[in-house]
């Protein structure tokens, strides 16, 4: 019995201090006063009792299998994680490992597995602390049809290859799939070609999650286009953490947040999810790719200052994490994406960096919103991670 705790049910309502029972793993009473003689007691009294949170945007795919007990997540409180989310997926095994690499590479060698049903294998076996659902990954599906990274619609074939990787992973128990339409291999994909694959996931039940294709100036074109692939697809719709990026674009979260009333207004189930920070974390790549550094705009991924852009992981080089570009700009007497591209060419091709560049203002509006669920959307890389 843990007794005197704040209970946070989840609900909504409000928290009310009251007893939980449980017997075996199940909570059997939840009342005022428990008493139960021969139970094991706890005096919870100056504490908060909530249901087992729910990660859902995870990059934990790998992670589940590496460090069972998952630490990071479960100290936290953390008892289901939702992986496979911003495109990166982890099947086939290895296009999926390939395609990890960018943002979460695995600490140590993995088994290889075939199909989702052989990634949901090794996560049952591996028995991890938390619950574990996966979303199909359309990067490594693109990936893995393509054989790499193509800046090109798929042939019938190639196409053919993705639809069945989708059919696979749902099949296998997926619940849904994730792109993300501003990274690589994911952005030379067309409206068309997603919402082709998403079809399989509307025929499954499945939810069609997007990191969208441009946070900046296009955001609102960018939630159109996500809106109108799950429409149709006759999927629902999880926009992934939804913001808007760059001083210039600030304040536009409050009309894709009325784009999704509306369309919730007209019977759609859209939801969006947020880590809870003013800062992103990315691929130092990524940002010079999108135009971070060289126009006024800053792009699909927002403008960030050279300053205001801190180096999380530099595999092989420790001593650089926790510097910010600007550092660079400055050592190397270079433009900031020039410095980033030397980082970047001559360091390694798969840096991690905090970059701010959100309005506390903005990340305040989204929290608060009916549609927004809380993500982590955590990277265990480098001596320096973005805390998210
Ligand atoms: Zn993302």
């Amino acid at each position: 019995v843990i007794k005197g705790a704040m209970v946070v049910d989840g609900t909504g309502s409000p928290g009310s201090v009251i007893d939980v029972g449980i017997r075996g793993d199940r909570i059997e009473v939840v009342d005022q006063a428990v008493e139960a003689e021969s139970a094991e007691t706890l005096d919870a009294s100056v504490l908060v009792l909530a249901p087992g949170f729910i990660d859902v945007h995870s990059h934990d795919d790998f992670h589940v299998l590496i460090e069972p007990e998952v630490r990071h997540n479960i100290l936290q409180g953390i008892t289901t994680v939702i992986v496979g989310n911003c495109g990166f997926g982890a099947a086939g095994s290895e296009a999926g490992k390939i395609q990890m690499k960018a943002i979460n590479e695995p600490s140590v060698e993995l088994p290889d597995w075939t199909g989702y049903s052989g990634y949901l294998d090794e996560v049952e076996k591996t028995s991890p602390s938390l619950n574990v659902a996966a979303l199909i990954g359309h990067h490594t599906a693109r990936r893995e049809a393509m054989n790499g990274v193509a800046d090109r619609p798929p042939t019938d074939d190639e196409l053919k290859a993705m639809l069945a990787n989708v059919e696979e992973g749902m099949e296998a128990g997926a619940v849904g799939m994730s792109t993300g339409l501003v990274y690589e291999p994911g952005r030379y994909a067309s409206t068309d070609e997603v919402v082709a694959l998403g079809e399989i996931v509307g025929k499954y039940g499945g939810v069609y999650v997007s990191h969208m294709r441009d946070e900046g100036a296009g955001l609102l074109d960018s939630v159109r286009e996500t809106l109108h692939i799950g429409k149709a697809s006759g999927t629902p719709v999880q926009i992934s953490h939804h913001k808007s990026v760059g001083k210039t674009n600030w304040g536009m979260v409050s009309q894709s947040l009325e784009m999704i009333e509306e369309a919730v207004s007209q019977g759609r189930d859209v939801t969006a999810d947020q880590y809870p920070y003013t800062a992103r974390s990315t691929m130092l790549f990524a940002l010079v790719q999108n135009g971070t550094f060289n126009s006024s705009e800053g792009g699909a991924m927002g403008k960030s200052d050279p300053s205001e852009v801190l180096l999380c992981s530099v595999p092989g080089y420790d001593e650089y994490e926790g510097r910010t570009l600007q550092s660079f700009v400055e050592e190397f007497d270079l433009p900031g994406e020039d410095a980033a591209n030397k980082l970047l060419s001559e360091y390694s091709d798969a840096i991690l960096v905090a970059a701010f560049g959100m309005d506390e203002g903005d990340v305040r509006m989204v929290m608060a919103h009916d549609s927004t669920m809380i993500g982590t959307d955590g990277l265990d890389r480098g001596s320096k991670p973005h805390p998210r």
